[in-house]
């Protein structure tokens, strides 16, 4: 049966899971993590390094180092998510060609999709080492509140890193099938996503006939575990400024050193109930004297301190509850999930909210993987135990700008998908030989509140008068909550189609390029993997070798055979020395050969000997 793994693309970390023999289960890395950072980075010697590697080096590499990508995909360089990063975030955020934002890492500029391609290929990598095989394909989670544009961008980073992508998921959606997976179960569900940088809410409906069915999902894109860290920064900063009048967020490296303390003493504070900052010579003062922040933070004071933000995840879910038509008690069980759910006051306000307490079954940080390869599975499988029905909803209404710069709305918000909608335009004007159509994604009445998605023109229509030329164009939602539109000439028939192309997107060809220089990357790694391994083992031969030979030569010195068994034995060693330094693969792994066979006569003629 063909595998398809599913992988949580996290804001802060991700997950890689696989159904085997019917069972979803996660994949650890090879240092025995279940989770790896969503961190990239690159060293001064342009190598590229992503996960745990590039986490332990963030401090001091800070402005070479990404995390949190996730909250720049698919976003425009004029957003006020863009903003709010440039403002906080250690790397350079720059101007891309087309409205979108890029990264600086060294001298290079990648696109937002080519950083997280680098995540999702360092996932693919997990799973085959651990399935010993290629996974050309894979589902993968997105936050619920997702917009078409950061949808898109998904997509196009698992095809930069060669990954086909067969469906996106929702991740409380994904929580969910995980949750609701074999058990038979008929109940009315909501998922609370907190996790390092999105907040989701789902409510759904799953039944025993294996239906999962998505009745309503809000959130927001910009508030996570990040937010509470930034709080806890702000608390510092200014404590430390009030102190010695020196602002440390003008310094990159104590930035970096602060946001490391923050996230650290929050998650202290999800078991104890104070905790220490201690960030010895954090900066040198105008005299240079080194100077040191040392403070104790309450979890009453830090609860204080966030819990605003607390309180808007609770009117999101009254906001979703109103959407599904349903009373807080018509919800049977509550699944949390992201590692911010840790925090006992959100546990204790979702408990307080829902009046019930929080189902403890799931692993918060674990349950989108494996939710993501159920979907796989039973993507590819049609046996009995693997036949369920994912039926998700589009988080946002679509529309089209009309006169006046308003927004007319086509598809509502949590309308189930796969759906499309067909709207006839007619012409406008006399002679009117085009007519341009603005797709937007959002709730508001006023067009420019709304995220533009793309713009399409339909062109060649026949001179005639005001209203003679029809056209019927249809919008489309696939299962992936991507946005597609057809338009059709009515009186000619011609098909017109369009996929509406972000605004803030990668090109085709832009794409294709990337692709091609992450798969150089795949080939290059594994070589390095495989040339390391080859070296290993040469290296452990020719020490073996070398320790013999004294005692090889007492034995055998005496004869011309025994002498030119040891010259021999030199060659070898030394022809693989050269082979390591070349690092010539091919030629190594021969040489190893060659290595063993002498070992084994060495080790002959010390047996004999001895
Ligand atoms: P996720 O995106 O689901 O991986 O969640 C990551 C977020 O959860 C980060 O902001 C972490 O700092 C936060 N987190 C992880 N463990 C804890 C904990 N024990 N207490 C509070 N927050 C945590």
């Amino acid at each position: 049966m063909e595998k398809v793994i599913g992988i949580d693309l996290g804001t802060f970390n991700s997950c890689v899971s696989v159904v085997e023999g019917g069972t979803p289960v996660v994949i650890a890395n090879r240092g025995g993590y279940k989770v790896t950072p969503s961190m990239v980075a690159v060293t001064e010697a342009g190598k590229r390094l992503v996960g745990h590697i590039a986490k332990r080096q963030a401090v001091t590499n800070a402005e070479n180092t990404v995390y949190a990508a996730k909250r720049l995909i698919g976003r425009k360089w004029d957003s006020p998510q863009v903003k709010n990063a440039l403002a906080t975030a250690p790397y350079h955020i720059v101007e891309g060609p087309h409205g979108d934002c890029r990264l600086e890492l060294r001298d290079k500029v990648y696109s937002i999709p080519e950083v997280s391609a680098m995540i999702l290929q360092e996932m693919k990598m997990i799973a085959e080492d651990y399935l010993g095989v290629e996974v050309p394909k894979a589902v993968v989670t997105v936050p619920a509140y997702f917009n078409d544009g950061q949808r898109q961008a998904t997509k196009d980073a698992g095809a930069i890193a060669g990954l086909d992508v067969i469906r996106i998921i929702n991740e409380p959606t994904a929580a969910a099938l995980a949750y609701g997976f074999g058990k038979n179960i008929d109940r009315t569900v909501a998922v609370y996503d907190l996790g390092g940088g999105t907040f989701d809410i789902s409510v759904l409906e799953i039944s025993s006939t294996g239906v999962f069915k998505v009745i309503s999902t809000a959130g927001d894109t910009f508030l996570g575990g990040e937010d509470f860290d930034q709080r806890i920064i702000d608390w510092l900063v200014q404590g430390f400024q009030e102190e010695h009048d020196i602002d440390l967020r003008q310094d990159r490296m104590a930035l970096q050193r602060l946001k490391d303390a923050a996230e650290k003493a929050k998650c202290e504070l999800s078991a104890v109930i104070e905790t220490e900052v201690n960030l010895p010579f954090i900066i040198s003062s105008a005299r240079n004297d080194a100077l040191h922040l040392q403070r104790v933070l309450t979890r009453a004071q830090f609860e204080d301190l966030t819990g605003d933000l607390v309180q808007r995840t609770a009117q999101i879910c009254e906001m979703t509850l109103d959407e599904a038509g349903l009373e807080k008690d018509e919800i049977e069980d509550v699944i949390l999930v992201g590692g911010m759910t840790r925090m006992p006051q959100v546990q204790r306000s979702v408990s307080e909210f829902f009046e019930r307490e929080p189902c403890k079954g799931v692993h918060p940080d674990e349950v989108v993987a494996l939710g993501a390869s159920i979907q796989g599975a039973a993507l590819v499988d049609d046996s009995p135990e693997m036949d369920m029905v994912l039926l998700d909803v589009t988080p946002h209404t679509l529309g089209i700008m009309v006169v006046g710069g308003y927004f007319e709305e086509l598809i509502h918000q949590n309308t189930t998908v796969p759906t499309s909608r067909t709207q006839t335009f007619t012409t406008v004007r006399d002679n009117q030989t085009a007519v341009k159509i603005l797709v937007l994604q959002g709730e508001s009445r006023r067009a420019d509140e709304n995220e533009l998605l793309g713009e399409f023109v339909l062109t060649g229509l026949r001179k005639a008068k005001t209203g003679e030329v029809e056209l019927d164009v249809t919008f489309e939602i696939n299962a992936d909550g991507i946005v597609s539109v057809h338009a059709k000439n009515l009186e000619t028939g011609d098909e017109q189609s369009i996929t509406v192309t972000a605004t803030s997107g990668l090109t085709k060809d832009e794409v294709e390029e990337m692709m091609e220089d992450a798969h150089d990357y795949a080939v290059g790694r594994r070589e390095d993997e495989e040339t390391e391994k080859a070296r290993q083992e040469a290296e452990t031969l020719i020490d073996e070798i070398e320790k013999l030979f004294p005692e090889v030569e007492q034995v055998v010195a005496g004869s011309d055979f025994g002498r030119d068994a040891i010259d021999k034995a030199r060659t070898v060693v030394e022809r693989a020395r050269t082979l390591i330094e070349r690092g010539d693969v091919p030629g190594l792994k021969e040489q190893i050969d060659a290595l063993a066979r002498t070992q084994r006569m060495f080790k002959g003629v010390v047996g004999k000997s001895g």
